[in-house]
């Protein structure tokens, strides 16, 4: 029997029909580093979203599934290109302005960029890529740059508000395929060449849903959230969607991501709620030490991307700052887990051991684990193994390119069709996932498994330790052994034997899990979106321009 519902296509013009009516008044307020910061309407960004539709089509010949990427940072108009590009039936391809320029130009080259539109304080960025982008024929500058940077490009240069001025402000959206493409964005690389993944209409409008719930992120329209993580890593972590349906105001930092223009934004505006990875909340932390600011009305923070440190939780938990621990990847849209407590564990010691989890899995996303033959392994919250995840927005395929067909690794997708996500780790009995480390990352001992995040983490909550990464290195008599690289604190005086005697007395690390080889460093080595580059760790090592102890 077939249903009697409505057919009606899960579309992101409807996203952003509802959002620019209903949630009208609702505000994308964009930090401009000095004087007030510019304010727009949702109502505002659905007109000029159907501007920049019109210049797109009307004035560049934008057609059909062309891509029109993005080099911008988190700001109103990139909201605009957010809504306007997919919304009209192209592909808006998100560039991840912090890549390698080699890594830039194979990207878009791959993607086959046609158009590219790009903040004025990027054009030293683009400049000298732009030869090489071969299927580039044209350039939208929004904001203030110099524009001179760009003469003698064979693509064709044009000005995002000139291009809008006069167009009309309403757009007749096609009813689209809700599978069709919307959105692209290659995953950043941490471990591997960049691979793209191509988010469909309904992925987009499913995964928005599921950000919104109260069990996710839990956000109304008396909210509004400090959209931190940038909108060219896993769109902003779906953010700019999920708020066009229920109104959430953003906050966009451009680019003031520094502790100090943070730690301003948040005084000054007053968001309830913000999003980023470990490494940016380190650093407000830090200069929250530094200069008391009234963070007060944050009452929410999103972390994820990485392992949140315990200690960071409970740093900000004491200034009032909830944290709420998350994992997602870009072949999940990224949310994958989030690590709500369950009723029962509520106002009891168990309650941050559950939050310091990666979390639960929403409905919609079906997770499993296996171990190193293939075998099922149980929810025991002991047996660990590769997380496999599958649902309606996890990536199921790769884009292989222009005219070729998707691309489906074995060693990203199992036979049956699940993402196999590289993350090593345990789900207990009542579906909590706790990951140990990234399958690459993980120290393989005397046949033994080291978890690196568990060391890291154990760390980290020395009082003098700011920072640690810890790496699998060889090792004659037992394969690999942990390389513990830390940042101290200024004027910190702890040394190797001490930090070694915090891990086995307060960290509970077991005494064959210790490391014996230490090194002090300035900072971590970070990749494009913030996170812990331990490829470039374990190359310094292996080249020996580490200074290492050992004991
Ligand atoms: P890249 O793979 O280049 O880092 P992604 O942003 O897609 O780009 O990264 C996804 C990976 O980030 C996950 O597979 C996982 O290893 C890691 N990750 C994300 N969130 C968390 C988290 N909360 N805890 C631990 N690891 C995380």
């Amino acid at each position: 029997m077939l249903s009697t519902m409505q057919d009606v296509p899960l579309l992101i013009s409807r996203i952003l029909a509802h959002g620019s009516s209903i949630h009208g008044t609702s505000l994308v307020t964009t930090w401009t580093g000095e004087g007030e910061p510019a304010r727009r309407s949702y109502a505002e960004i659905g007109a000029r979203s159907a501007q920049l539709a019109h210049a797109l089509r009307e004035d560049l010949g934008v057609e059909g599934d062309d891509r029109v990427a993005t080099l911008m940072w988190n700001n109103a108009e990139h909201v605009e290109a957010y809504f306007a590009i997919p919304s009209m039936g192209a592909v808006l391809h998100t560039l991840n302005l912090r890549l390698p320029a080699e890594q830039l130009i194979w990207i878009a080259n791959h993607a086959a960029d046609r158009v590219v539109i790009v903040n004025g304080s990027l054009l030293p960025l683009l400049a000298p890529l732009l030869p090489h982008l071969t299927s580039v024929e044209h350039v939208v500058v929004s904001g203030p740059g110099d524009r001179s940077l760009l003469g003698g490009a064979s693509a064709r240069v044009h000005e995002y508000e000139e291009l809008l001025a006069g167009k009309p402000t309403a757009y007749e959206w096609p009813e689209l395929d809700e599978r069709s493409a919307a959105a692209m964005c290659y995953t950043s690389g941490t471990t591997g060449d960049p691979k793209g993944v191509v988010y469909s209409h309904r992925s987009i409008y499913l995964h928005s849903m599921q950000v919104n719930l109260t069990q996710s992120m839990g956000l109304t329209d008396q909210d509004t959230s400090l959209v931190v993580v940038p909108q060219f890593h896993v769109n902003a972590w779906g953010l700019p969607h999920a708020t066009f349906m229920t109104g959430v105001s953003m906050l966009m930092p451009d680019r003031f991501l520094q502790p100090v223009p943070l730690a301003q934004m948040i005084e000054q505006e007053r968001p309830t709620h913000a999003a980023a990875v470990p490494t940016i909340w380190q650093g407000l932390l830090a200069e929250l030490g530094a200069h008391s600011r009234d963070v007060s009305s944050l009452g929410q923070v999103t972390i994820g991307g990485a392992a949140c440190p315990p200690s960071l939780m409970e740093a900000f938990d004491k200034l009032g700052m909830r944290v709420c621990h998350a994992w997602g990847m870009t072949e999940t849209s990224p949310l994958g887990t989030v690590a709500r407590p369950p009723a029962h564990a509520v106002g009891t010691e168990e309650e941050f051991t559950y939050r310091t989890t990666q979390g639960r899995f929403p409905a919609g996303v079906e997770a499993r684990l296996t171990g190193p033959g293939g075998e099922r392994l149980p929810w025991d919250g002991e047996s660990a193994g590769e997380l496999e995840v599958r649902g309606p927005w996890i990536a199921g395929a790769y884009y292989g390119g222009e005219g070729a067909e998707v691309l489906r690794p074995a060693d990203k997708f199992s036979e049956d069709g699940w993402l196999k996500t590289g993350d090593v780790g345990t789900i207990s009995a009542d579906g909590y996932l706790t990951l140990t480390d990234r399958a690459k990352d993980v120290i393989k001992s005397g046949g033994e498994w080291i978890s690196s995040v568990e060391l890291e983490n154990a760390l980290m909550a020395h009082p003098d330790v700011s920072e640690a990464a810890v790496v699998a290195v060889p090792d004659d008599r037992w394969g690999e052994r942990p390389l513990a690289t830390v940042v101290l604190k200024e004027g910190s005086t702890a040394d190797f034997t001490a930090l070694r005697s915090f891990l086995a007395e307060e960290g509970g690390i077991a005494k064959w899990q210790l490391p014996e080889r230490w090194t002090v460093i300035e900072s971590v080595p970070k990749t494009s979106v913030g996170k812990f580059d331990k490829k470039v760790l374990r190359r310094q090592y292996a080249e020996g321009e580490l200074d290492i102890t050992r004991l």
